[in-house]
């Protein structure tokens, strides 16, 4: 060890790592239960990517009376997943986003409303009534920044509470003993001492990974720091092959323009004019689930008939809505179509194209958003100490594609069950176990070593190799070729890592070190999630695979379970929970999935 470090150690019931949708959520019910919490952010709580949210949170409360039903919504969001989500969860999520959503209402959430005063309702792709008869209107909005006005609540609510916040604290590892999970380390960026929190339950709710490709929609901070805590600690990540794609990015910036602008009214258009999507899914059109649309944007710019000077992208349009409707439904976009794409929507279309959106993938748990370490005998094997929550979690409701709407309400649903579970298994009374001297000591000597690296290489380099990597070799489409290739590379971007330069060495406020431990999380993710793309031989959801073009039951209804060793992925797989938790609902058989 180069640096002297001062150590300061906590004891807390519960630490929450992540004051996003979910960990606001989380903490909320945990201090809420009387449970002493304590909740770790890289960055001010409503700085977190929930904040960017745009188009809506699902639930049918069936307010635009078009008679939406909560079976719906869970055999929406079943054929949406392709058959890969564990159904007990989606039923789970679906019945309870009804007073999730009702809950949020009464706390505060600025909801836009309907003319009876109801929380407003608009459409959104994949979301039908009578199984896939018609489009339902689905998503409660609060106009086009609905996860500002639920992120803001909540962090009012977790205040109201009294829950103990550690903002601008950036958690290194998490603190693991025999297989169980003890707590976490983790450095304060503004005084630069290093923290070690015992905790009875660690939650993480770090959110996704979107920064492992050049184009994203997501925040620069998003770069799944407790996922790659869970494989530093042995723990295996779920399904990392289904990325979402989202077909309206904004060209260039990759700037998201919501779902709810064709939610609203807004079509797609090629080179010729054609509304092409009416080819793809003749039913919901526009409006069919993220995967389809992708793949049909991507088709048409393949086939030549892609907009604009290189014809790369395509147009989206919504000039031909009421400005009134775009003012009260759509302003946010309205305003960001202006900034980064100079475009008026009231006059053009803007030019779009499918970014990099959300991962499906993550740290595999259970509908109690406990983590689950498979072994041979137990499939459903739960780490003690430790839950799984929002984007960083698999449960797995989103399966191979997520719908819009849903990652919201899987925020505020299982940051719930997670409360309400450790509610059960934590015990308040017993004391909390000092921690030995030596402990978090591995974590710290990495932490030092990367403080003090003398490369050749700077952050900025590796991670656009990364980046560029990753969005060239594992995309909307895939194939052998590409994937292998692309998998050699990350390799050498592994290696590279040993190489690096850090040229800041001081313990406070130092972006550079910052940057370079997101990239030492960001890798081992994108290690696994390409070659767990290599490995899934079929083309189910998010995953296309151009030489296996159709999907295949038989073989791959199955989660992937990745466990990374230094530079190996090893794969054992998990049944999908083709089971319901009542006899409510029926379990939905896999069916073709067609739009
Ligand atoms: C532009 C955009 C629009 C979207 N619109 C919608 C929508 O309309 N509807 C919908 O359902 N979904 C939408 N999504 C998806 C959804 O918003 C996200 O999946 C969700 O907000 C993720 O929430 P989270 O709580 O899991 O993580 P985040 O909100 O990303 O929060 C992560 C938290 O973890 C903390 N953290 C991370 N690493 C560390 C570390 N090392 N130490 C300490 N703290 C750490 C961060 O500080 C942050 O507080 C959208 C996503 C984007 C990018």
């Amino acid at each position: 060890m180069q640096g002297e470090y001062k150590i300061i150690d906590h004891a807390y019931d519960v630490v929450v790592v992540g004051a996003g949708g979910a960990g606001l959520r989380g903490t909320l019910g945990m201090a809420a239960e009387n449970l002493k919490t304590a909740c770790i952010t890289k960055v001010f709580p409503t700085r977190s990517h929930t904040v960017a949210a745009q188009g809506g949170v699902g639930a049918a409360l069936n307010n635009m009376q078009d008679g939406d039903n909560w079976k719906f919504h869970m055999y929406d969001t079943i054929k949406g997943s392709d058959w890969l989500g564990d159904q007990d969860a989606i039923e789970y999520m679906c019945r309870n986003a009804i007073p999730a959503v009702i809950e949020l209402e009464h706390m505060g959430v600025p909801f836009s409303r309907t003319d009876e005063g109801t929380i407003y309702q608009r459409p959104f792709g994949g979301h039908t009534i009578d199984f896939g008869k018609s489009m339902a209107k689905r998503a409660c909005a609060a106009a086009d920044r609905t996860g500002h006005a639920i992120l803001h609540t909540l962090y009012q609510q977790c205040l109201k509470h009294q829950a103990e916040f550690f903002i601008e604290y950036f958690a290194l590892d998490l603190i693991m003993e025999d297989g169980v999970c003890r707590g976490v380390i983790a450095w304060n960026l503004t005084d630069g001492t290093i923290h070690r929190f015992s905790a009875k339950m660690v939650v993480l709710a770090t959110g996704g990974y979107g920064r492992a490709y050049f184009s994203c929609t997501s925040a620069h901070i998003c770069t799944g720091d407790g996922n790659a805590m869970v494989l530093r600690a042995g723990i295996p990540l779920q399904d990392m092959e289904f990325i979402q794609f989202h077909p309206t990015g904004i060209y260039g910036s990759g700037c998201l323009i919501t779902e709810g602008a064709r939610g609203e009214g807004g079509y797609l258009t090629n080179s010729e004019g054609e509304r092409f999507m009416e080819r793809y899914a003749p039913v919901a059109k526009d409006l069919a689930s993220r995967d389809v649309v992708s793949r049909a944007m991507t088709i048409e710019i393949n086939e030549g008939r892609g907009v604009g000077a290189e014809k790369d992208h395509i147009y989206l349009h919504l000039e031909h809505l009421d400005p009134a409707v775009l003012h009260e439904r759509l302003p946010g976009i309205s305003e960001t179509a202006k900034i980064f794409a100079g475009v008026d929507v009231t006059k053009d279309p803007i030019p779009v194209l499918p970014t990099v959106h959300y991962n499906m993938g993550g740290i595999p748990t259970n509908f109690h958003a406990e983590v689950i370490s498979p072994t041979k005998e137990d499939p459903e094997h739960v780490v003690p100490g430790l839950m799984a929550i929002g984007e960083a979690a698999c449960v797995s409701v989103h399966g191979a594609n997520r719908l819009g709407t849903n990652s919201l309400l899987d925020l505020v649903v299982f940051g719930r069950a997670a409360a309400l579970r450790a509610a059960e298994v934590v015990d308040r009374r017993r004391e909390a176990k000092p921690f030995h001297s030596d402990i978090g000591k591995e974590s710290l000597a990495r932490f030092d070593k990367l403080r003090f690296a003398n490369g050749s290489k700077r952050t900025s380099e590796i991670r656009l190799n990364l980046q560029k990597t990753m969005q060239k070799h594992c995309a909307v489409f895939r194939t052998e070729d590409l994937l292998s290739k692309g998998t050699q590379l990350v390799e050498d971007i592994l290696g590279d890592l040993n190489d690096i330069q850090i040229s800041d060495r001081s313990l406070i406020w130092n972006s550079d070190l910052i940057e370079a431990l997101e990239l030492q999380n960001l890798a081992p993710q994108a290690h696994v999630t390409i070659h767990s793309a290599l490995n899934r031989k079929e083309s189910r959801g998010a995953h296309a695979r151009e030489d296996y073009p159709n999907r295949d039951d038989q073989n791959w209804m199955k989660h992937t379970v990745s466990h990374q060793d230094k530079t190996n992925v090893n794969f054992s797989y998990r049944p999908v929970h083709m089971y319901t938790l009542t006899s409510d609902v029926e379990v939905v058989p896999p069916q073709k999935r067609v739009y």
